[in-house]
């Protein structure tokens, strides 16, 4: 993905002017295939919209996405017949994505029936596989998605974007409405699907502790831009951007030596349609410059091990 961004237009009263939405701002990242990079931010950063124009249900203004050898961002949806088969999605509340008037083996098949010529049984002899790949089985497959708690209701989404044998799956926030306890299953889920099958993942979240579980890579998003990437240890180890330090200071860690002061952040999350120049960060940036207010700082590297950082304090 290469600098990508994706503006909204807003409307604004009868007389108002209308004001562009700034949701993704030049944003760039690489996937390796069969590992995790996850975006994670505060809500509003931009992460869903990034994996919403990744798996093209959104038309980027400006980028490049490759996938596979294959540049999407401006294709038309005829032209990415064979994107949608190897691309799937995952959501976070899964009850909202079933439709709930299909049989859970009806919702799983749907992806054959869009993309595939094969016959109902062949269709119906996936489906039983898949059930049992993602822990579920037979007697679960004429029921109805309401039938079921949160965590099985992931499993059947899951089911159903892994019956097209996807390369990439993009995850966004997909145990954030689940209990923790179940959390840690749909994530052990995810991992050993990964391993079986070699699938790569864009995992969406905003809490850190989940995305520590899963990564190999992280991208830090705020307001817009990605402003640390790194592979996950040095994202955790040695976060560098005031961002990403704050972000985890607020990580409940359970061994209080390791545990470090918590930093809260001023002021709230400036508006989108409305951001600070300079620095996105600068005006809650405990360590803010005079030169940050108006300068934007360029991407520094900070290790051999692609570890990169957006900050004036790394720059100079
Ligand atoms: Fe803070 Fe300045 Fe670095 Fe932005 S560039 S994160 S305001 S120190
Ligand atoms: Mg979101």
């Amino acid at each position: 993905v290469t600098g990508i961004r994706k503006s909204f237009e807003i409307p604004s009263g009868i007389l108002g002017k209308k004001k562009i939405l700034k949701a993704v701002n030049d944003v760039s990242f690489e996937i390796m295939e069969g590992q995790t990079f996850s975006l994670v931010g505060e809500s509003g950063c931009g992460k869903s919209t990034t994996g919403r124009l990744v798996s093209r249900l959104l038309t980027p203004s400006e980028g490049e996405i490759w996938i596979d050898g294959e540049e999407i961002s401006q294709k038309k949806e005829s032209q990415l017949k064979k994107m949608r088969q190897k691309v799937q999605m995952i959501f976070q509340d899964p009850y909202a994505s079933l439709n709930p008037r299909m049989k859970v083996r009806d919702i799983i098949a749907e992806p054959l029936l869009i993309h595939t010529k094969l016959s109902k049984l062949e269709q119906q002899r996936l489906v039983s596989e898949i059930l049992k790949v993602v822990g579920l089985n037979e007697s679960h497959a004429d029921r109805y998605a309401h039938e079921f708690s949160g965590g099985q209701r992931q499993r059947i989404g899951i089911a159903r974007a892994l019956i097209m044998k996807p390369r990439l799956i993009i995850a966004d926030e997909p145990v954030s409405a689940l209990d923790v306890s179940i959390q840690s299953q749909i994530l052990n889920l995810l991992k050993d699907l990964q391993s079986e099958y070699n699938i790569t993942y864009l995992f969406i979240s905003h809490d850190l502790s989940v995305v520590e579980h899963i990564s190999d890579y992280i991208g830090v998003m705020y307001l817009g831009t990605i402003v640390e990437s790194g592979p996950k240890d040095a994202i955790f180890s040695n976060p560098q951007h005031p961002y990403t330090k704050a972000l985890l200071s607020s990580v409940p860690i359970p061994d209080p030596k390791l545990r470090k002061e918590r930093i809260i952040l001023k002021g709230d999350l400036p508006s989108p349609m409305n951001p600070p120049a300079g620095c996105p960060f600068h005006t809650r940036c405990p360590v803010s410059m005079e030169m940050c207010k108006t300068i934007v700082p360029k991407v520094t590297q900070v290790a051999l091990d692609n570890h990169f950082v957006s900050c004036h304090l790394m720059s100079s």
